[in-house]
């Protein structure tokens, strides 16, 4: 066997594709528990077999180009003509998966049918007669477990064997429809080659429109087929695409019943047990959020602070910031070579880094609940409960996918085969914290909020109440109104996590965080320090911080200056002044030209702007910009109950900063840059998944303004609890709530004709 054999795994969404291509080929794909992880095919090589080439195609519930998965599904098949097509089928879902079965046997490519979770079909006592379901097949039958790998050699030479052979449907369809789709075979496919014509006549009848755009049939010979189909239609008083399904339905359910036994109809498995309590109609929320606030109680309450303090010390950010300045001194480099090295990649990176383990606890608890089957539910629970607001449940897969990172979240909207939901889905998915938001999290709670966990479960559900929200008011205009699409997904039973897929999915995210710290973070750290430590002090250009120990330069007057432009307070009092020699950067001086912008939101300094638009890059630079502007040890010596020299610098200047109300701006400071526009690379998805210019710029001038809405309702409303009240702040903020409630309780706009495909 010389020939290379290509196998085209295919399957309904949740079969087990990616644990069996995984299995198949060894290497190591994400498992996701949602449709949507698996969008582009992917592909690999069987292991041991040379050979053998495999295809993870995305998960499809039919072979009509309904979603984008699905096209890209079905061209793969039509278009590049695989050798065998290995079907996967969740045997507990037998009746509904064999709907694809049925379309893929129609191709004509020969087809080996997996019977996979066999485990669980065993544990529940139930029996599949595979002999039976081969011989009314015509193709072979195997019986596997994905996940327990059984049965995959067998899987591999039945594929071998099947190659090169023929595949010819078993079924057929009552009389007047196998009437017409001779019809069609013989008027309109004589150029297709004999073992494919099936396929084709049955979309032709279908009138799908992909295959009759390809066909480009004469004017003559369509209005023939029309007759035809209109002749079967009449006379089964359906339309045809119906008939079809129908038809399909009625023969697999004669299949059911001559292969499958279920043990006990009414015996409610472990899974379902669970189900009855976690998807409840009334537990259901509470108990999600008593799940996330645990997640986020371990990984960012004390525990999680206690290993962020713990990599500080013993990582040391102050000891490897002191150690390698003294040690640099110590061999005589350049004062600035120094600082670039301590102040700047060390303060920048390592602000990071911190986090990491903290991120991986977070990571791991949250590929814990993906992969036991727990986060597939709530998909379900949203879509019981916003389905009455008119959004489907579908938008909140992307929402799960994008707590690692917004990109593949982004991707995942393609799931949804409504095009205004699939925009709006993609204009909101960002909304979520995803894993680079993390540290941004955790620094205002570790330096504010002393490592509350309330304020990161906070993050999370305001992120929730973002998409929920921006979705409403989304709906209610004329852009997106529309039906919500169907929501359709197979619950995978719960099973216990297995280890490996866990520490693969949190490493997998964990590892692409590092890498950024290595590269981007470490590039713009650099940058971020040369902009910061270069400035005019007196008229007189260098590194700011030498310049200043110039007392001729640094004179009061000129120190009072400097105040009065940056707008903060300069005092004689050391413990009062803040101006800093910084405040003289060439950053100081571009981030003071816009930092008004953010006043309103209690948060108007430069050194938060700064921070805030390098959040752009990538947004756990929003922390290490930090890390470098505020790294530098000054004369407070109360650092140590504060965690780091950072938290203690970043605490002081978020007080200086809004009169004392340091807790409010800093958490307005967090919402801001949770919502507002993603990292390029997010915005980039953003811009791929809407092919279309205007509509990115939509989605992120919506973020930017939803999340300064918000973030300016919190600041100024939480002013008139803690005293302070800013008049104009207050009356916008008001307008701002009022606005919103009037978008969200004004009535559904009538929806234009929706564009069906
Ligand atoms: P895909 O969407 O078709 O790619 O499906 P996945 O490979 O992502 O699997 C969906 C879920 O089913 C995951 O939670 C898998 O762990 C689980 N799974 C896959 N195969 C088996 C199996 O043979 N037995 C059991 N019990 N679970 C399985
Ligand atoms: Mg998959």
């Amino acid at each position: 066997m010389d020939k290379e054999i290509r196998i085209a795994l295919a399957g309904n969404p949740n079969s087990g594709k990616t644990t069996l291509f995984n299995a198949l080929t060894g290497t190591q794909q994400y498992v996701g528990n949602w449709p949507g992880v698996t969008v582009e095919k992917k592909e690999g090589k069987v292991r041991g077999q040379k050979n053998v080439g495999v295809t993870d195609l995305p998960g499809i519930y039919s072979l009509s180009p309904y979603t984008l998965e699905e096209v890209v599904a079905r061209n793969y098949l039509i278009d590049e003509h695989p050798d065998v097509i290995l079907n996967i089928v969740d045997a507990t879902n037998l009746e509904r998966n064999l709907y694809l079965t049925t379309q893929l046997a129609e191709l004509g490519i020969p087809m080996v049918v997996a019977l996979n979770m066999m485990d669980i079909v065993r544990k529940n006592g139930d029996k599949i007669n595979s002999k039976e379901l081969a011989r009314a097949l015509g193709c072979t039958v195997v019986e596997i477990s994905a996940l327990k790998n059984t049965g995959i050699d067998e899987t591999v030479s039945a594929c071998v064997k099947a190659a090169g052979g023929k595949m010819t449907p078993q079924h057929s369809f009552s009389g007047p429809v196998d009437h017409a789709i001779a019809h069609i075979e013989e008027a309109a496919l004589d150029q297709i080659p004999e073992e494919e014509k099936r396929w084709y006549a049955v979309k032709l009848f279908e009138r799908d429109e992909k295959v009759l755009e390809k066909l480009a049939l004469p004017e003559s010979v369509r209005s023939h087929i029309e007759q035809d189909i209109r002749a079967a239609e009449k006379e089964l008083d359906d339309d045809a695409e119906s008939i079809i399904t129908n038809e399909r339905y009625v023969y697999i359910a004669g299949l059911m019943k001559g292969c499958c036994q279920k043990k006990n109809k009414t015996r409610m498995t472990t899974s379902d047990k669970i189900d009855r309590i976690v998807t409840n109609r009334w537990l259901a929320l509470p108990i999600f959020g008593v799940v996330m606030f645990l997640v986020y109680w371990i990984a960012m309450g004390p525990f999680g602070s206690f290993l962020t303090d713990w990599t500080n010390d013993t990582l040391g950010a102050e000891w490897l910031v002191e150690g390698s300045r003294s040690l640099l001194e110590g061999w005589g480099v350049a004062d600035w070579l120094v600082g670039l090295i301590s102040d700047g990649i060390i303060n920048g990176v390592g602000a990071v880094l911190g986090f990491v383990p903290q991120m991986l606890v977070l990571f791991l608890m949250l590929c814990i609940l993906e992969d036991c089957g727990y986060m597939a539910r709530i998909a379900f629970i949203m879509d019981r409960i916003f389905r009455r607001f008119g959004l489907s449940g579908k938008s909140f897969i992307p929402m799960l996918v994008g707590t690692g990172c917004g990109v593949p979240g982004v991707m995942a909207s393609r799931t949804i085969e409504n095009e205004r939901d699939r925009r709006m889905t993609v204009m909101t998915t960002c909304f979520i914290p995803c894993g680079a938001k993390m540290p941004i999290i955790g620094l205002i709670a570790g330096a504010l909020f002393g490592g509350s966990a309330w304020v990161s479960t906070s993050a999370y559900f305001i992120g929730v109440a973002a998409i929920i929200i921006s979705g409403i008011m989304l709906k209610k205009t004329k852009m997106f109104a529309g039906d919500p699409a169907p929501f359709v997904m197979e619950l995978p039973a719960y099973h216990v996590p297995s280890v490996k897929n866990v520490l693969r999915g949190t490493w997998e995210r964990g590892w692409s965080f590092i890498k950024r710290a290595g590269t981007v973070i470490l590039l713009s750290s650099v940058i971020i320090w040369f902009l910061s430590s270069f400035g005019t002090v007196n008229g007189k250009f260098g590194m700011v911080d030498n310049l200043a120990e110039d007392e001729q330069l640094w004179t009061e007057e000129y120190q009072q200056k400097v105040a009065d432009r940056m707008g903060i307070t300069y005092s004689e009092d050391e413990a009062l002044n803040e101006v800093t020699p910084m405040d003289d950067s060439i950053l100081a001086d571009i981030g003071s030209t816009v930092d008004f912008i953010f006043e309103p939101l209690g948060f108007g300094r430069w050194k938060t702007t700064v921070a805030t638009v390098t959040g752009l890059v990538a947004k756990e630079e929003v922390v290490s910009t930090f890390g470098v502007l505020y790294g530098k040890d000054t004369d407070s010596d109360d650092w140590d109950d504060e965690g780091s020299i950072i938290w203690a610098n970043v605490k002081e200047d978020f007080n200086n900063m809004s009169g004392g109300h340091g807790k409010l701006a800093a958490f307005a400071f967090m919402i801001f840059n949770l919502l507002c526009a993603p990292c390029f690379a997010a915005m980039g998805a953003i811009k791929r998944e809407m092919n279309n210019g205007k509509w990115t710029a939509f989605a992120i001038a919506y973020m930017c303004l939803f999340a300064y809405a918000i973030a300016l309702i919190t600041y100024q409303i939480g002013l008139l609890f803690v005293g302070g009240t800013q008049v104009i702040g207050l009356i916008a903020a008001f307008a701002l709530l009022a606005c919103i409630v009037y978008m969200l309780f004004r009535p559904y706009k009538e929806s234009n004709k929706l564009t069906v495909r």
